[in-house]
């Protein structure tokens, strides 16, 4: 909760940060709000704006002074880059990765029905990385058990590897369910419904 997208200047994602970061980023005008109707706001006209948020469900920070309210998206007023970043690996980046598809038999599967297959099993030494993981269907993965794919007789429809690292949009929030808010601002592809 009250995580906050990050903007860089040019209004592409970049992060997710705390909100309270933000606020602090905001009010050294190293950053401005930005809201739904793409208008930017910096630490006063924040303040201000606040104040008519109040009979809205916004999350408020109090301070002696003031009552200010969690901004959802905030952009960087300098910092134009896009970083390169790698991709986490993680279930979510795996199955994303392979599009829901079975690595071994080619079928697209809702991802409860998905295991994390290791190509050399674990027991047999086989690491968990980009490497020798893959996303495998349950009949799939009982059928392979602690065997490697030559000896269970199947065969990887796609070698198993590591996503290049990405240049663009935030691929999604690692470190928070995504806000309603933030989606204009997140790659369609890369956010799944
Ligand atoms: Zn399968």
């Amino acid at each position: 909760m009250s995580e906050v997208l990050v903007l860089n200047r040019n209004f592409y994602a970049i992060a997710v940060t705390g909100w309270q970061r933000a606020i602090s980023l905001l009010y050294l005008d190293h950053a401005r709000v930005v809201d739904e109707g793409y208008r930017t706001y910096d630490f006063g006209d924040w303040l201000d704006a606040s104040r008519s948020l109040e009979s809205e469900t916004s999350a408020f920070v109090r301070t002696p002074n003031h009552k200010i309210a969690i901004p959802e998206v905030i952009s960087l007023r300098l910092f134009g880059k896009v970083p390169k970043r790698e991709v986490t690996f993680s279930r979510r980046n795996l199955l994303l990765h392979y599009g829901w598809r079975c690595c071994y038999c080619g079928e697209r599967f809702a991802s409860d029905e998905l295991n994390l297959d290791h190509i050399l099993p674990k027991s047999r030494g086989g690491g968990t990385s980009w490497g020798n993981v893959v996303v495998s269907c349950i009949p799939c993965n009982k059928r392979k058990a602690n065997l490697l794919p030559s000896e269970a007789g199947m065969k990887l429809l796609r070698a198993p590897a590591r996503p290049r690292p990405r240049t663009g949009p935030l691929l999604w929030p690692q470190r928070a369910p995504a806000r309603p808010s933030w989606k204009r601002f997140l790659s369609a592809s890369a956010y799944p419904a």
